[in-house]
């Protein structure tokens, strides 16, 4: 039987530090994740049940990981476009838009209730996160934005920004922070319309969360996290407030503390080849792309050690495809889809490239 790349229970030694015998990429399982998440598409496993109000984020993993696998023919274009779009809210007129409510995306049809007498969602609950996914997904299959009742979506977003510049993800409240600017930034890009947010007030609120050891903290103040970073710096590059590639530029003065953010971020690959999300935790499979999209983004991806990275990788593929959160572990659809990225970001062949910043294939970004 072909070697999947995986550990076995034989083989539950730390790796040594001698480079492997063959080359990591090697041991990516193109076929059998491509086989994962065609299975994941056509019918989710009953342990997703609790993430049922995440259905659209989960199709966002599913797809994307296909297209970056250079599967997505697999799904039928038309089908998804039907159905990402029967979650979305409209307002009864224009006038609705200004009360205060969010005419976005729902996660899924549990939060999504049958209309009123007058045709209007008399609970609506859309989420700026499902919002982002459904745009994502959309773009992907290569559906026409245009057709988008964009208005909608960007006139009632503004309605979610608050005094500080943070967002809020939906118009009955929840926390504040920077996931949120990141999901509302990316949904203007995707519409190539920036009248749903005031950017000099994201802009300021993201700044004011880089902290003194010069990773970005979710909130101002709060400890540095990989997440949060990714948030931070992916948002700046999408409002072209800082450029790409900017460390192969020699561009170090920039809005952001740049080589203070590239000392925490260097730090963050462990010594078992894998990157944490804060300093003295475990190695987790998706910080390989929330820290690894902010070296791609600054152009600093080539200085972590890009083959001890993989290697720990390959320790958490199944032997089902998939990849799992920490080594030996059973896989994930999140954890999966952050290893492609990964592996993508990494150039491992196979792999379609990654518009890091949009968290989505390059391809798909550019329309192609
Ligand atoms: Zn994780």
């Amino acid at each position: 039987m072909e070697d999947p790349g995986v550990a076995t229970e034989a083989d539950t030694s730390p790796p040594s530090d001698d480079e492997p015998s063959s080359s990591s990429v090697d041991l990516f399982d193109h076929d059998r994740h491509v086989v994962y998440l065609q299975m994941m598409y056509q019918m989710l496993p009953y342990h997703y049940q609790t993430q049922e109000i995440n259905r659209l984020t989960l199709a966002y993993f599913a797809i994307s990981g296909l297209h970056l696998l250079g599967a997505v023919d697999s799904v039928d274009k038309e089908q998804v476009v039907s159905w990402v779009l029967s979650f979305q809210t409209r307002p009864r007129n224009k006038a609705q838009l200004e009360d205060g409510q969010f005419y976005g995306f729902h996660g899924s049809r549990t939060s999504q209730f049958s209309l009123d007498d007058n045709g209007v969602s008399t609970h609506n609950s859309s989420h700026l996160a499902s919002t982002y996914c459904a745009l994502a997904i959309l773009k992907i299959v290569g559906f026409d934005m245009l057709n988008i009742d964009t208005e909608s979506i960007l006139t009632s977003m503004r309605n979610l920004q608050q005094h500080d510049g943070s967002f809020m993800p939906i118009h009955s409240g929840a926390e504040m922070d920077l996931r949120f600017v990141y999901c509302a930034a990316a949904i203007c890009f995707i519409l190539e319309d920036w009248s749903g947010m005031d950017m000099e007030k994201a802009k300021d609120y993201i700044l004011n969360c880089q902290s003194y050891d010069g990773g970005f903290g979710l909130v101002p103040g709060s400890e540095s996290h990989g997440g949060a970073t990714y948030c931070a710096v992916a948002s700046l590059r999408l409002m072209g407030f800082i450029e790409d590639d900017l460390l192969s530029k020699g561009a170090l003065s920039s809005i952001i503390d740049v080589p203070l953010l590239l000392d925490w971020i260097l730090q963050r690959q462990a010594a078992d080849g894998g990157f944490q999300g804060r300093t003295n935790k475990a190695s987790d499979t998706c910080y390989a792309f929330w820290i690894g999209a902010v070296l791609k983004i600054l152009g600093g991806h080539k200085f972590i050690d890009n083959k001890s990275l993989c290697r720990f990788l390959l320790t958490c593929q199944s032997e089902y495809g998939g990849f799992s959160k920490y080594p030996r572990e059973l896989p994930d659809l999140y954890h999966s889809y952050y290893g492609y990225t990964a592996f993508s970001l990494s150039e491992v062949p196979g792999l379609n490239p990654l518009c890091a910043e949009l968290g989505i294939p390059e391809l798909a970004a550019l329309g192609m």
